[in-house]
């Protein structure tokens, strides 16, 4: 059960909209609402908010509302919306110590951040966040290609990607860093797999997680796959580009496929579980040549448009 989705009331607590698969269990707590950047083609998550940071006194009511519930309880916080790094870092790390003072049994407290972001702050700040207890970065490279990133108005370049990804590294984070299988539509899904390995493989980042495109309403990238200007990959297409990927990682990360969108489960730890990681995408891939019922099963997916 998520924390405060039975007793804290939504009309009085402000819960952030989005949370990491992995965040299902976390006290949801809303610091900034929007995404400071909001401009990916593929993301519609924010579309309909202006960015904006709460007003201090409104984030610690929430926080001492949820105490008033779970004091006890919480073992994980995770901090919304989409790039909570952006305020300023004394005003986090008073949120941090505030949360760490009404939950006892706190633990983990993450957070989503641009890389951008990330190498805007100074490591010394980030140091302080860390020091402060935010633990964990949820990171969004989506591809390691320079075209694709620039399509997609990701708004970094892969040096960026890997340096911003470094430097919480370096500060101390754990760092979960997502990709985005099937990004780069039919033509450029080999360049996307092939890329997004070697700046994985330059972060060797703690947690490699998978999403798939399915394009959602009110993002460009749907706009564009209904003008036919983009060509979505087919799930063959989408278990060859995770094979070329997974085959070009030389990182020491944990690979996990923990959302709902993803057409199989490929999970393991490399470079340990590489050779069974292949075996099983090998097995979905030849089973899609000679059955019609792997491919309603995946076309379910393509129908996940309200996410
Ligand atoms: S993908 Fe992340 S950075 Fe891009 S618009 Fe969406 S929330 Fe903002």
């Amino acid at each position: 059960m998520a924390i405060g989705r039975l007793r804290l009331k939504p009309m009085s607590y402000d819960f952030p909209p989005w949370r990491p698969p992995s965040e299902a269990n976390s006290l949801l707590v809303r610091v900034t609402r929007g995404c400071t950047w909001n401009r990916c083609t593929f993301c519609s998550m924010y579309k309909q908010l202006t960015f904006e940071r709460r007003p201090a006194e409104d984030v610690k009511a929430d926080i001492l509302a949820a105490a008033s519930l779970y004091s006890a309880e919480v073992r994980s916080v995770f901090i919304g919306d989409s790039n909570s790094l952006s305020i300023k870092t004394c005003d986090l790390a008073a949120i941090l110590n505030q949360l760490y003072a009404v939950f006892p049994a706190l633990e983990r407290v993450t957070s989503y951040a641009r890389a951008k972001t990330l190498l805007k702050k100074s490591l010394d700040d980030l140091r302080q966040l860390r020091q402060a207890g935010l633990t964990r970065l949820h990171v969004g490279l989506e591809t390691g290609n320079a075209e694709l990133l620039k399509k997609t108005r990701k708004g970094a370049t892969p040096e960026e990607m890997v340096a911003g990804c470094r430097k919480a590294k370096e500060a101390g984070f754990e760092l979960s860093v997502y990709v985005l299988l099937g990004l780069g539509g039919e033509h450029l899904s080999a360049a996307h797999a092939r890329d997004t390995a070697a700046v994985l493989n330059r972060i060797d980042p703690h947690f490699i997680r998978v999403r798939t495109l399915q394009p959602q309403p009110g993002s460009e990238l749907y706009d564009a796959m209904k003008a036919g200007a983009f060509v979505k990959a087919s799930h063959e297409t989408v278990l060859r580009e995770q094979r070329i990927m997974v085959e070009n990682l030389n990182v020491t990360s944990a690979y996990l496929s923990d959302h709902i969108t993803n057409y199989i489960p490929v999970n393991g730890r490399l470079p340990g579980d590489r050779e069974d990681m292949l075996r099983a995408i090998d097995k979905h891939s030849a089973d899609l040549m000679h059955t019609t019922a792997l491919h309603d099963r995946f076309a379910r997916k393509d129908g996940l448009t309200r996410l």
